[in-house]
């Protein structure tokens, strides 16, 4: 967009923003009218967080989770070691500990496998997942990604790479709508597509 009355600085901004997931040309111009018209601290304020936490996060080498404290949900000993919940990101993650009827261990993938994207298993480190499962021996695994396509290939290929190495693999029941999303649905339907999931 070029924006003759607000000039370069402005547009600049609104390409930025327009980065996020979700976020159009509408929406990050808003976003940019907000900090122009908001005194300078509230932007300084965002823009430091944002670094902060993006120069501190790490990469649990054995969930795939974002870690900013050294702690993992993965080391908590409170929770079940033996069934593994596998989920696209953290945000399914929060939502299913939302729903609180689940209290194993999870493996964030960090998307969705895509043919259309050109998402392959590599990308997804894949391989890293099916060694922690051969390791682990767990006795269920819950395959929890999105009832869209891409959801659906995703839990289909990877129960095809770790079917031998557990005999019960389950998928979040489909009592959401087709094409809805894990992190969309309230927590008691998740609750139920979590009881109710099925051995696949
Ligand atoms: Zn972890």
């Amino acid at each position: 967009m070029k924006n003759k009355i607000l000039g370069k600085e402005f547009d600049e901004l609104i390409e930025s923003l327009s980065k996020f997931p979700s976020i159009g040309e509408k929406t990050a111009s808003r976003l940019a009218l907000f900090l122009m018209k908001n005194p300078p601290n509230l932007t300084l304020e965002i823009a430091k967080s944002m670094v902060e936490a993006r120069k501190k996060v790490k990469v649990c080498k054995t969930c795939n989770n974002f870690i900013f404290n050294n702690y993992c949900i993965c080391n908590d000993n409170s929770r079940d070691s033996k069934i593994l919940c596998i989920v696209e990101n953290m945000f399914d993650m929060l939502s299913i500990e939302k729903s609180g009827e689940y209290k194993g261990q999870y493996h964030v993938l960090q998307g969705l496998l895509s043919v259309p994207k050109g998402i392959k298993p590599e990308d997804l480190q894949i391989e890293r997942l099916v060694s922690r499962i051969k390791k682990s021996k767990f006795n269920e695994i819950i395959l929890a990604t999105d009832p869209t396509n891409d959801g659906e290939f995703t839990a289909q290929f990877i129960k095809e790479q770790i079917q031998n190495y557990c005999k019960n693999i389950s998928r979040i029941a489909i009592g959401m709508p087709l094409g809805s999303e894990v992190d969309y649905i309230d927590k008691n339907t998740l609750a139920k597509a979590i009881t109710d999931r099925r051995k696949i």
